[in-house]
């Protein structure tokens, strides 16, 4: 009960930045008895710290409470099929500091070893002591079971049925999370990005794959687990085998790869255009028609999916991030077009959709959210764990 108090407690400051005492208890509905118990409790391991004094209304004065970034970090990795980013941020989602290293081999085992040394080296580099350490979150494309920490398909790896979490977790001996990579994004938007304050939006990420993630009424959504598939929902118009082995997926047309397939196949006969990757088709494609084509195309079978996705969801904001993006802006104005065209006419203007720059960082920060969401969240097991693990630790 402690916990779930606690939780309130911190949810009240996220949400409302700085605030009393009595903020906190007219916010959470807990008494001012309890609140005063959970804040010197919370103080205690300098989760808080007390700033300018609070407007009074009469009673006794007393101060404003501040979250106290600084005092806990959490790592986020994410992995991709040759290496790992990772990142060290403090409570807020700020990242101190980042490192990639190459994946020096595919098996569980080998990945789980140097997750762990890029964790150790993190905070070693940027002189965090172990105890203040929430805990881990790895980000990874594929079918991943958070609840479990399992990941039950990675194309990129290989890998079945793997349990990355307790691999990671036995050799860096604080809470480890794993989620989907795109679902990690979502979290970092919902908690510390565009998505703040946002009960219902979707992240679309177009880069080597098509990603979704889904939060409804202020929570992911997972489905049964591994929901939000996008980039292998059937459109018309490709016959191009998706990495999934099948044919036919929106990935195949707006993925870099089926996009760069698709632009080395345009030519005039004059001379040949075979861009090798996304920077030879940015350079190429503003003043090349059938490049422009290309990418237009590209940009409306992307602009009808999210239409789609609108239809579905109803969501209040969509927000559309991903290596793909850099292209040109030729490919988020034809989608924006499309989405225009095909969303139902009763949804119009119920919504906003926002194009956001993706560097490679991003990803692992959005994997220590899904470490930090879970202090903010309502209390679950591994939030239990976490704070258990922040008693034993830190603080006082
Ligand atoms: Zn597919």
């Amino acid at each position: 009960m402690r916990a779930i108090n606690r939780a309130a407690v911190l949810r009240a400051l996220k949400d409302l930045g700085s605030v009393s005492r009595a903020g906190i208890a007219r916010h959470s509905g807990m008494s001012q008895v309890t609140v005063g118990s959970i804040v010197a409790d919370l103080l205690d391991r300098e989760l808080l710290v007390e700033g300018d004094e609070a407007p009074s209304n009469g009673g006794r004065p007393s101060r404003l409470l501040l979250l106290n970034a600084a005092a806990y970090a959490a790592v986020g990795l994410k992995l991709t099929e040759d290496h790992v980013v990772g990142a060290i941020t403090d409570l807020e989602a700020n990242v101190t500091l980042e490192a990639t290293r190459p994946l020096t081999g595919r098996t569980p085992e080998a990945v789980a070893d140097l997750i762990a040394e890029t964790v150790t080296g993190l905070l070693k580099e940027s002189g965090t002591d172990r105890h203040r350490l929430l805990g881990v979150g790895v980000g990874m494309a594929g079918v991943v079971d958070g609840t479990e920490g399992v990941c039950r398909h990675s194309p990129f790896l290989r890998w079945r049925d793997v349990p990355i979490g307790a691999l990671v977790g036995d050799r860096v001996q604080v809470p480890v999370l794993v989620e989907n990579d795109v679902n990690t994004l979502a979290l970092a938007e919902r908690w510390f990005g565009a998505g703040r304050g946002e009960r219902d939006f979707l992240l679309v990420t177009v880069g080597r794959g098509v990603g979704l993630g889904i939060v409804a009424d202020g929570s992911l959504y997972r489905g049964a687990g591994g929901a939000g598939e996008f980039g292998h929902t059937v459109v018309d118009g490709s016959t191009r085998v998706c990495t999934c082995g099948r044919t036919g997926c929106l990935e195949t047309i707006v993925g870099e790869a089926g996009l760069i397939a698709a632009a080395r196949e345009v030519g005039n006969g004059r001379r040949p255009r075979r861009p090798r990757d996304l920077g030879d088709l940015y350079l190429a494609v503003e003043d090349d028609p059938d490049l422009r084509n290309v990418v237009e195309d590209a940009g409306r079978a992307l602009g009808r999916g999210i239409a789609n996705l609108v239809n579905l969801f109803a969501p209040r904001l969509v927000i559309v991030s991903g290596e793909v993006l850099h292209v040109s802006s030729v490919l988020v104005e034809s989608a924006t077009a499309a989405i225009d065209d095909h969303v139902f006419p009763g949804l119009e203007g119920s919504f906003e959709v926002v194009a956001e720059p993706l560097p490679e960082s991003a990803w692992a920060r959005g994997a220590a959210s899904l470490v930090l969401s879970e202090i903010f969240e309502t209390p679950t097991r591994t939030q239990l764990d976490l704070l258990s693990a922040l008693g034993a630790g830190g603080g006082a």
